[in-house]
């Protein structure tokens, strides 16, 4: 049976002539199992949700724990598994990613809705995260460091932390359960990782590419379903010792509240509420090409996306009107069309959401519709979750438009008479992620990277972009102080181990002796 119930909150609840779609399984213990549940999410394209692209199960609770159980078992020989010869089979694994990568780009778009070019880099982002995983292997360097006794030496080990669940999102299908799974992996740990209800086949595809790649049975298990069982059972699972989520911010919220009843660790990655600030010095297209990139790349369903672009008033009204004239531009459509600009939104949810903000934003917050703000819903559009792209001007800082996160494409320009003011208004919102300037003037750069109370910064490119060797995340509402990607995400797959060698012969006592 199709999961009625759940289904309605998710993009499976258009009404549809039934196709014979592939009925998907979990993968537990190294095979390919059945749910407990005999209840499916059916997995559509937003494009056109007459088009189904497989039913994937609406596993339950008892999933969850053999998943687990899976992972325990697996856990000794994965750990005792030398680190290089864990990343050889992660090499493997990108290997395959990297032979499949069309089939898997041509799969995302259709499940997510983002254009072609753009799940191309999804999946190359999930390439370039396993292969870096992988070259870890023969790294993940400890340290010595001198003891402060005679004839002692002192050390410090990476151990893997031991059981980890692993909940991700829909808006990046493969690159952030790779960003999650292949570190996690590198480090000898376990686990059980749950995809986005909305977009479960692109981490399928993940998780085959492991299994070919010859991960051993139980390393890695995978479990679709809804977040409120699933997600909520692998939150609190006692013997999960790690939970790294990605996703909103009240989601986050409560997974860390069930993380904190069992002092399990917990790495949250979750909104933002991105500004780029365009001086009146600045290469005003080049700012316009990336606010438009920022605001309108994935459909404006980044949690880095330029959502708020504040202008110096003496560039305000060029900027703007480019702006407008750019957004104009975009080709809205299935993202599987190569001559579109700008995808669907995921469901319907999002689009009730995103046409609520526009509504705010016009008739509560009083801010000017310069383009865009309908849904599109006839012809090409009429079976998928069309926006136009968006651009209120006027906007002041103040307004929920500049303040909450509407996760679609619109963006608001919010004029500004100087630089520190500009600081002000990026910081003022209870977001840390990323921002950005547009300037020529290498001492404003300067300044506003330093002053910007974010995790990510850009001078002269949009507020998106970020690379997999560097560390992702942010401050304040965004976070809970761990960084993804970079080598800093072995800090959250790993435990310091510090170790003491004394070769005196003798007692020594550390703060007593030779004082
Ligand atoms: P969005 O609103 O963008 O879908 P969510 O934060 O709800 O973002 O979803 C991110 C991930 O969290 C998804 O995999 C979702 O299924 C999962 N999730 C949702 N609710 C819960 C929950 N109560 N506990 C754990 N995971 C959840």
């Amino acid at each position: 049976m199709v999961q009625a119930k759940k289904a309605l909150a998710k993009k499976s609840r258009a009404t549809v002539t039934k196709t014979q779609a592939e009925n998907y399984r979990n993968y537990i213990g190294g095979k390919w199992v059945p749910s407990r549940s005999r209840d499916w999410i059916e997995n559509r394209n937003p494009a056109d949700t007459r088009d189904v692209i497989g039913r994937f199960p609406a596993s339950t609770e008892a999933d969850v724990d053999a998943a687990v159980a899976a992972a325990a078992e697996a856990f000794d020989g994965w750990r005792l598994t030398p680190a290089p010869r864990r990343a050889e089979i992660l090499f493997r694994a990108g290997e395959i990613l990297m032979r499949d990568k069309d089939k898997y780009t041509r799969d995302m778009t259709r499940e997510m809705g983002k254009v072609l070019k753009e799940a191309g880099g999804d999946v190359q982002e999930a390439i370039d995260c396993t292969y870096y995983a992988a070259g870890e292997g023969r790294r993940l360097h400890g340290f010595t460091t001198p003891a402060e006794m005679p004839d002692k030496f002192a050390m410090c080990v990476r151990q893997p932390v031991g059981l980890c669940g692993l909940i991700t999102p829909w808006n990046f299908p493969m690159a952030i359960p790779s960003w999650k799974l292949m570190p996690a992996l590198v480090c000898g740990n376990t686990v059980v990782i749950k995809p986005a209800e909305d977009t479960p086949l692109s981490t399928y595809n993940l998780i085959k590419a492991c299994e070919e790649a010859g991960v051993p049975p139980g390393v890695v298990n995978l479990v679709t379903g809804y977040g409120e069982t699933v997600g909520a059972r692998i939150s609190a699972h006692p013997s999960l010792r790690l939970i790294s989520f990605t996703g909103s911010t009240e989601t986050g919220r409560t997974v860390a509240y069930s993380c904190a009843e069992r002092n399990a660790i917990c790495s949250l990655e979750m909104g933002g509420k991105n500004a780029i600030i365009i001086m009146e010095d600045a290469d005003v297209d080049n700012a316009v090409e990336g606010a438009v990139w920022g605001a309108f790349g994935t459909s404006g369903q980044r949690c880095t996306a330029s959502s708020r672009l504040i202008v110096h008033k003496k560039v305000y009204k060029k900027f703007s009107a480019k702006l407008v004239e750019r957004a104009k531009q975009l080709r809205v459509g299935d993202g599987a069309d190569r001559s579109v600009d700008v995808g669907p939104v995921i469901n319907r949810d999002a689009v009730e959401k995103i046409m609520r903000y526009i509504d705010i934003g016009e008739n509560e917050d009083g801010a000017t519709l310069a383009c865009g703000g309908k849904q599109l819903r006839k012809g090409e559009y009429a079976h998928g979750y069309f926006i136009e792209p968006t651009v209120f001007t006027g906007v002041t800082p103040d307004m929920r438009i500049a303040q909450e996160e509407i996760f679609g494409p619109v963006t608001s320009v919010i004029p500004t008479k100087s630089l520190d003011e500009a600081i002000e208004i990026a910081n003022g919102v209870r977001y840390g992620l990323s921002a950005a300037i547009y300037t020529q003037d290498v001492n404003r750069a300067f300044h506003a990277m330093n002053e910007t109370y974010t995790g990510i910064f850009y001078i002269n490119s949009a507020t998106i972009g970020a690379e997999v060797h560097l560390p992702f995340g942010g401050t304040k509402g965004t976070g809970n102080g761990h960084r993804e990607a970079g080598t800093q995400v072995l800090d959250i797959f790993s435990e310091w181990k510090s170790i003491y060698v004394d070769y005196s012969g003798k007692l020594q006592r550390a703060q007593i002796d030779n004082k």
